[in-house]
């Protein structure tokens, strides 16, 4: 979808709550699809003051933020932060997150084996997919590096996993089983 229809489909979905898109509303449009970046609300608010251009309260951003969310123009990602992060979805190709548990760094991928054994996953169950997002929670390759070797005890008791498994991928097996 082109900018100018995504902005055209938030105001539509604006004048359905009988809202207006302000000039405070419409600068949190355009920077949040300005960026390809993750972004957590607070951080978002801090670029705003620091660039030029409307006034924008950190109330009106928590809100619009949200208002985004609920039209579904961006999505949210817990990354274990105790804060949301955020990233534009429309108009931006489908992928999933990896999350590093010591620098906070989030990675995306894309795997098509992946979307195709959920799209199956939901068949056999009669289920009609609507939406997924996968947060694999673990250590980036720079992080894992440094993790102490006692974290092999991180690995738990999953014999299984073996000796080919790191430590990141066992702790985001593990996560994932949490979730
Ligand atoms: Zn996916
Ligand atoms: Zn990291
Ligand atoms: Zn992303």
């Amino acid at each position: 979808m082109k900018h100018d229809a995504i902005r055209k489909s938030f105001e539509r979905f604006l004048r359905g709550r009988e809202l207006k898109l302000t000039p405070q509303r419409r600068r949190v449009f355009e920077r949040a699809f300005a960026t390809h970046e993750h972004f957590s609300a607070e951080e978002f608010y801090a670029w705003l003051r620091a660039e030029p251009g409307p006034k924008v309260s950190r109330a009106t951003v928590y809100r619009t933020l949200g208002l985004l969310l609920e039209g579904g123009f961006i999505q949210s990602l817990d990354a274990g932060r105790g804060e949301l992060i955020y990233e534009h979805v429309v108009g931006h190709r489908h992928h999933d997150h990896m999350v590093c548990l010591a620098c906070g760094k989030i990675e995306e991928f894309h795997d098509e084996r992946i979307e195709a054994l959920q799209h199956e996953a939901c068949a056999k169950k009669g289920f009609q997919i609507v939406s997924h997002a996968h947060r694999l929670v673990g250590y980036c390759r720079g992080c894992a590096r440094k993790l102490p070797l006692e974290d092999e005890a991180a690995r738990g008791d999953d014999t299984g996993a073996g000796t080919s498994a790191t430590s990141a991928q066992a702790e985001a097996a593990l996560e994932d089983q949490r979730d």
